[in-house]
C-alpha cells in the first residue's frame, strides 16, 4: 500500500514535471524512482550530459525520442533510466513477462549495455538477460520466458521471435535501437522491420543513433510516434 502510494507520488512528479524549464544538470533534479536514485549514486552518477539533460525527461513522460550525438556523449543512461522508471512505475514484476526490449547493432555493445543496466539497476527487482547467441536456441529460450528487460542483437532476436515459443512481447512498453546508424549499416534493416512487426504498435519507442543520416530517419518514420528530436551538436 505504501509502495502503491510512492509510485503513484512519482507518476504525478513525472506529469507535472515541467519540460519548458531550464534543462536540470543533476539525476538528484528530476523524478526518479528510489533504486534508480541509488544505483545511479553506487555507480557515481551525479551530473547528466547534454544528451541525457534534453532526452531523459521526454523519456520518462513516455515520448517516443529519436536522438542523435557522438559517441562517448553518454546515450546509455539516456534510455536506461527511462526504461526503469516506466517498469519500475507500471509495478512491473516476473509475471508481467517482457516489459522493454533494447537492441544493438553487435554483442560487444549489447554486453556493454547489460553491465550498465547491472550497475544502475542493482537496486531494482526486475530481471534481464541478454539474447547475442552463442548459446542454443533451445538453452537460450529457455530463460528468455522469465526476463523483464532483454538486450539484444536484431538477428538473433527476431530468429527467437520467428521460431522459439518462448518469449510473449504481447505486453512490451518500450522498444530502445542504439546505434541505430550501425544497425543499418550493417544490414540489419529487415531483421529490425520484421522484429517490430512481432510488437505491440502501442508502445514508447527510443531511438539513438551517433549520427543523423537519412537512413535513421527512413528507420525512424516505421517505428516512432510523433518523435520528440534530440540532438546534441559539437562545440564548435
Ligand atoms: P555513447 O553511447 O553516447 O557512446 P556511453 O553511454 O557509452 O556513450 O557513455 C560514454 C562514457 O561516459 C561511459 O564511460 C559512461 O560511463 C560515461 N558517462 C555516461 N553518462 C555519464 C554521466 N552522467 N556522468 C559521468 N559519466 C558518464
Ligand atoms: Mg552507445
Amino acid at each position: 500500500k505504501r509502495d502503491q502510494e510512492d509510485r503513484e507520488k512519482l507518476q504525478h512528479a513525472v506529469d507535472e514535471f515541467d519540460l519548458k524549464a531550464e534543462a536540470s544538470t543533476k539525476f538528484s533534479t528530476l523524478p526518479l524512482s528510489q533504486p534508480t536514485t541509488s544505483g545511479l549514486e553506487a555507480s557515481h552518477f551525479s551530473n547528466l550530459t547534454d544528451v541525457q539533460a534534453q532526452a531523459i525527461p521526454f523519456g520518462l513522460k513516455g515520448r517516443d525520442i529519436l536522438g542523435a550525438a557522438k559517441t562517448g556523449s553518454g546515450k546509455t543512461l539516456a534510455f536506461l533510466v527511462p526504461v526503469l522508471e516506466k517498469l519500475y512505475r507500471a509495478q512491473w514484476t516476473e509475471y508481467d513477462g517482457l516489459g522493454a526490449m533494447i537492441i544493438s547493432p553487435t554483442r560487444e555493445l549489447a554486453v556493454q549495455i547489460f553491465e550498465v543496466l547491472r550497475k544502475i539497476g542493482r537496486y531494482h527487482t526486475f530481471s534481464a538477460g541478454l539474447v547475442i547467441g552463442g548459446k542454443s536456441l533451445r538453452e537460450e529460450a529457455e530463460r528468455l520466458g522469465r526476463m523483464n528487460i532483454l538486450v539484444c542483437t536484431p538477428g538473433r532476436m527476431l530468429q527467437h521471435l520467428d521460431q522459439t515459443a518462448g518469449i510473449d512481447v504481447d505486453n512490451l512498453q518500450i522498444l530502445v535501437l542504439d546505434e541505430a546508424d550501425r544497425i543499418m549499416d550493417m544490414g540489419f534493416t529487415s531483421a529490425v522491420d520484421a522484429l517490430v512487426e512481432h510488437l505491440p504498435k502501442e508502445r514508447q519507442t527510443m531511438l539513438f543513433s551517433a549520427t543523423q543520416s537519412k537512413k535513421v530517419s527512413d528507420l525512424a518514420r516505421l517505428s516512432l510516434k510523433d518523435p520528440e528530436y534530440v540532438a546534441v551538436h559539437e562545440a564548435s
